[in-house]
């Protein structure tokens, strides 16, 4: 198999995504018996850092789950990792890099040889080290896979020119393009629960549907990091990538397999029915102060201009013109220094015609995508006992306790094991970034343009900006009457 004597390659080691997430993921993999122990994992960054140095510094973030057992695989794991420091734009640490992995691979015998490079760099020096990587390390008779991270660009002209300088460099075969919300268990789930079961399946269209939200909540705001924050904006952080692949898994059409390119096929075509972003119909806000003082408003940051109109909260309206979608309302809605963090998808469901009942609450589906895993049905049932009245209650699904012996694996444990094995199912395609850009490009222009808007304010800690309510409403969400819906069971925090 390929996974055996792979040589990994993690180009920007000394930093904190590979500290954070690239090296605990490679061990994940390792301690759960999913990456070969011969496999030989290599830093490259221009830190003047020993092999021992990269070791303790990625060694507190790896993380064990049985105990003493796996102490003894950090111990092991740690062994199959080393450091070259070198520069990104010439040839010198590249020969080294060369000299290193041929005579791994020499040794091993490898005739075909796997080679994974892994950028956990800024994105200004990805064409420098993929041109560098194609000219020296190479892997000629076997197979090189490049992992990427975003930003894939700033705007659908950057993003454009981008690919332009990768697609002569690698194949989109040989290119992952990694979003990780693509890797999360519940991510995943989208495509099975949907398709899996007839219920929902016959359930999933504009008859039945009233509207969508898909929300995506932070506890905290930019923390002294607005000046990176304010080039970017919420829109760009999370939603033109992570929240689109969730609502375009949650839209397409049933693909004809499991194959990488049957999923991918069907997540363009449906975005390509998306009408444009109106611009009228969104609602964008920026954090201020909270009430008790106690926290800063973004504006109050020193890296930020004080005339910014950065977005840190954003509700955007999307129509999708197609015959399952036509008509009903979807909010995507993002935001900063909100009061909880979370990820969820709500669809609500029409209510029942009226007549028997008087006014009971619409379904609806929530599928939480984090914290805590969970799936959820509000439903009608009756009130236990001799009243003939209906209650709100659940159809549930809790990951925590209905698969408590489990390991589930971290978004990007599970992304790089396809990439180990070259699966591109979760990773997205040329063709999709191209189209997702087209779609928000104009939008982000006329916010960031002469023109733009100035965002409603709202306090840090709050729900958002205060005409979240009627802008929901708006878009045909039924709110339920307060008290109505308790859900007995305090959530783990
Ligand atoms: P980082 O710490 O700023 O950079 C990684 C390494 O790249 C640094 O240790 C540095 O290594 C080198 N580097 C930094 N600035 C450079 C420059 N201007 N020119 C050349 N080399 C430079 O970045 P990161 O947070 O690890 O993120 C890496 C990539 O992943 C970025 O594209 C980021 O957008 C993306 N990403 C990060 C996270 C996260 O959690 N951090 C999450 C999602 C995506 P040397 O100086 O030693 O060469
Ligand atoms: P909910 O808290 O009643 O919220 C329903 C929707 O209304 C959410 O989209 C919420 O927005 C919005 N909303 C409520 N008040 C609002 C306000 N003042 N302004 C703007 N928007 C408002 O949700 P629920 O689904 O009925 O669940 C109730 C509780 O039970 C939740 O804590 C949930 O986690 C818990 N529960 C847990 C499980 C489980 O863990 N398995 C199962 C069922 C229920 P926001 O999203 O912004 O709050």
């Amino acid at each position: 198999a390929f996974e055996d004597n792979t040589v990994v390659t993690v180009f920007g080691a000394s930093g904190d995504l590979s500290k954070k997430k690239t090296f605990p993921a490679l061990f994940g993999l390792f301690r759960e018996g999913y990456l070969h122990d011969t496999t030989k994992i290599i830093g490259y960054a221009r830190s003047n850092l020993s092999d021992d140095d990269l070791r303790e510094k990625i060694k507190p973030h790896l993380k064990t789950r049985n105990g003493k057992e796996d102490e003894g695989k950090i111990e092991r794991f740690l062994k199959m990792v080393s450091y070259i420091s070198g520069p990104y734009d010439e040839n010198q640490g590249y020969e080294t890099l060369k000299t290193e992995i041929e005579k791994f691979e020499k040794e091993k015998g490898v005739k075909q040889p796997h080679r994974l490079f892994y950028f956990a760099l800024p994105p200004s020096v990805f064409v420098t080290v993929a041109t560098q990587i194609k000219k020296l390390v190479y892997a000629k008779n076997g197979i090189t896979r490049v992992v990427v991270e975003k930003p894939f660009g700033h705007d659908l002209q950057s993003s454009r020119e981008l690919q332009e300088k990768l697609s002569p460099l690698f194949t989109e075969e040989e290119l992952f393009r990694i979003d990780h919300y693509l890797g999360k268990e519940m991510v995943k789930n989208l495509v099975l629960y949907r398709f899996g079961n007839t219920f929902l399946n016959a359930a999933w269209n504009r008859e039945n549907i009233q509207m969508v939200q898909i929300s995506f909540k932070e506890p905290f705001g930019t923390e002294g990091r607005g000046g990176y924050f304010d080039q970017i904006g919420i829109i760009r952080d999370v939603m033109q990538n992570h929240l689109l692949q969730i609502l375009t898994l949650l839209t397409m059409e049933r693909p004809v397999s499991f194959d990488p390119e049957s999923i991918r096929d069907e997540k363009v075509k449906v975005l390509k029915a998306f009408a444009p972003i109106d611009t009228k119909d969104i609602l964008i806000g920026q954090y201020a102060k909270s009430e008790d003082g106690s926290k800063p408003g973004y504006l109050d940051d020193e890296t930020v201009s004080p005339e910014s109109k950065c977005v840190t909260f954003a509700a955007l309206g999307f129509k999708i013109h197609n015959e399952r979608w036509d008509g009903v309302p979807i909010v995507m809605r993002a935001g900063k220094a909100l009061n909880e963090g979370k990820v969820e998808i709500r669809i609500q469901f029409k209510a029942v015609p009226s007549g028997i009942f008087n006014d009971i609450p619409n379904n609806e589906l929530v599928i939480r995508v984090q914290p805590n895993e969970a799936i959820y049905l509000k439903c009608n049932s009756k009130t236990p006992g001799l009243a003939t009245t209906t209650q709100v209650t659940e159809l549930d699904l809790t990951y925590s306790s209905r698969y408590k012996d489990y390991w589930i694996p971290e978004a990007y444990e599970a992304l790089i094991r396809d990439v180990l094995i070259g699966d591109h199912s979760n990773f997205v395609r040329d063709d999709e970034l191209d189209v997702s850009w087209k779609l928000f490009t104009p939008l982000l222009n006329y916010l960031e343009g002469p023109d733009a808007p100035q965002p409603e304010l709202y306090p840090y800690g709050s729900r958002g900006p205060k005409n979240l309510i009627k802008y929901l409403e708006d878009h045909k969400y039924v709110f339920e009457k307060e008290g109505l819906y308790q859900w007995p069971i305090a959530c783990p925090d």
